[in-house]
């Protein structure tokens, strides 16, 4: 990659890589190894006021030329970025320490979403609405929002901001990233793929930076930012909506969950435990629509928490780059003191220990999965979002209890329930409180369905026909005298 191959990692801002002012730069470490990676330029406010000015100056052709011109752009950046899956996938696991597996399918997961924006971008239909009077017709049309501020998180440090930057594009929108410090590698490489994809410039800007609270408080209150995209956690979610209210911005929000996933007496145990798996560890059991709390009924609990224990107990810890690797380290160090204080908070209540429970004699960040049973949902553990890889298994004995309980906490992402009952599937999913919900299925997400939560998980939706509308206004004309 260019960017690679230069002693620090410069910003993207109007087609040139470019130094910080002042040659400020930030250390980007890998948690499997804690060496340092690269410099990165560390951007401040000059670089966010000549990315905005030069992604304003591209929005006015960007948005005008055919949205088919702009679909084959995308096209292009789907194909480059499959062929150089392998590349792109190297620089997430050294960055953010996932399995090579997992990087390669986020690249591709990546590109699906280029792919299908590419395809939607030239379905932005209006409406014609038939007008209460013979001499008027009322005419609807969508049109690009303008400059888009998208602030992005480490857990997948290119698809999110792929999700985001293929609907902002497709709908003729330009882009200023802030990725997170922690994975600005991904965001600087997609920004590669875009430039060799024939991008004009300005249209996709990267200005990493190592000044959150500045940076959120510069995009927020820049007038020429008409729309902030943002995935992070709620608290910072709640932060840049106040800070939006003075320049009115549009927002969408893509923030944390606490996934329950049900498990009813009737379930096919071997299903529920490939879904729990797939839905739990991935990643190392950092990603917004993990599971958090696992609702076992009763009567299976002691079943389910043995043959989950054993597949668990088979997962192999260790740096991404290895092939057998299921498990990488957490993403810093931070994370890996909240996950072992939630265990240990709650053994030091009434759960109990099923496997794991403590740091992995790996040292550095790896964390050993762990499952700890009969755990109740007044524990933090059960509050909180856990974001590293511990199952806590919660008894339950009627469906009322479950769908209650699974119900009562502020976020409202993900969940998941496995019945072998068509009836109770239909009825328990229309009662649970979540914007996406797998039925006997831990692996829910695709770009043709809308990725998005409910309460305090956020607003807006990524993916899906309704993905694109959240970077568009609609615009009504009258026309009269007809
Ligand atoms: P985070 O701390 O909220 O950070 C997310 C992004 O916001 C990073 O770029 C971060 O920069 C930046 N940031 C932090 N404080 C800021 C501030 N005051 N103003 C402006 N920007 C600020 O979240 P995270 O720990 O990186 O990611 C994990 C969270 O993301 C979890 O809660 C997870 O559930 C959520 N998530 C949600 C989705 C979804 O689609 N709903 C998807 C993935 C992750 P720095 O990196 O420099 O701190």
């Amino acid at each position: 990659m260019k960017f690679m191959t230069e002693a620090i990692a410069h910003a993207y801002i109007g087609g040139a890589w470019q130094m910080a002012a002042g040659d400020k730069e930030f250390a980007v470490k890998n948690p499997a190894t804690g060496e340092t990676i690269t410099q990165v330029s560390d951007c401040g406010a000059p670089e966010v006021q000549s990315a905005v000015d030069l992604a304003k100056r591209a929005f006015e052709d960007w948005s005008q030329i055919p949205a088919k011109q702009r679909a084959e752009r995308l096209h292009r950046v789907a194909t480059l970025m499959r062929a150089r899956d392998e590349e792109l996938a190297e620089i997430i696991v050294l960055e953010s320490g996932k399995p090579m597996r997992e990087a390669i399918g986020e690249i591709r997961y990546g590109a699906s979403y280029f792919q299908w924006f590419a395809e939607e971008a030239v379905r932005a239909y209006g409406d014609v609405i038939p007008s209460g009077s013979g001499t008027s017709r009322f005419i609807v049309t969508k049109h690009a929002i303008g400059v888009c501020a998208l602030i992005t998180p480490w857990n997948f440090p290119s698809a999110m901001l792929a999700r985001k930057t293929a609907a902002a594009l497709a709908a003729g929108c330009t882009v200023v990233a802030k990725p997170a410090e922690d994975t600005p590698l991904s965001a600087l490489a997609l920004a590669e793929i875009l430039e060799d994809a024939g991008l004009p410039s300005g249209v996709f800007n990267v200005i990493p930076s190592s000044l959150r609270s500045e940076m959120g408080d510069w995009l927020t209150s820049h007038p020429d930012i008409k729309k902030i995209s943002f995935t992070g956690s709620t608290p910072v979610g709640r932060i840049l909506f106040k800070q939006s209210a003075d320049t009115l911005k549009k927002l969408s929000l893509e923030l944390g969950g606490n996934a329950p996933f049900i498990v009813f007496d009737d379930a096919d145990l071997d299903a529920a435990i490939e879904g729990l798996m797939a839905s739990k560890f991935r990643n190392a059991g950092q990603t917004c629509v993990c599971t958090n709390r696992v609702f076992v009924h009763r009567s299976i609990e002691d079943a389910f928490a043995d043959k989950l224990a054993k597949r668990v107990e088979n997962l192999n810890l260790g740096e991404g780059q290895n092939p057998e690797t299921d498990i990488g380290p957490l993403i810093n160090r931070s994370a890996l003191e909240k996950v072992s204080s939630l265990v240990t908070s709650a053994l030091s209540e009434r759960a109990e220990l099923v496997t794991g429970g403590t740091v992995s004699p790996l040292g550095g960040l790896y964390y050993l999965p762990t499952i700890l049973k009969n755990v109740s949902t007044d524990m933090k553990i059960a509050r909180e979002e856990i974001f590293g890889p511990v199952v806590t298994l919660i008894p339950f004995d009627d469906d009322e209890e479950c769908i209650a309980k699974a119900n009562d906490t502020e976020f409202g992402l993900a969940a998941y329930l496995y019945t072998e009952s068509g009836k109770r599937s239909w009825n328990v999913s229309e009662r649970l409180d979540y914007g996406m919900i797998g039925i006997n299925e831990g692996a829910i997400s695709n770009p043709e369905v809308p990725f998005g939560g409910v309460k305090q998980s956020g607003q807006g939706r990524e993916g899906s026909k309704y993905g694109l509308d959240d970077y568009m206004e609609i615009k009504f004309r009258l026309f009269g005298g007809l």
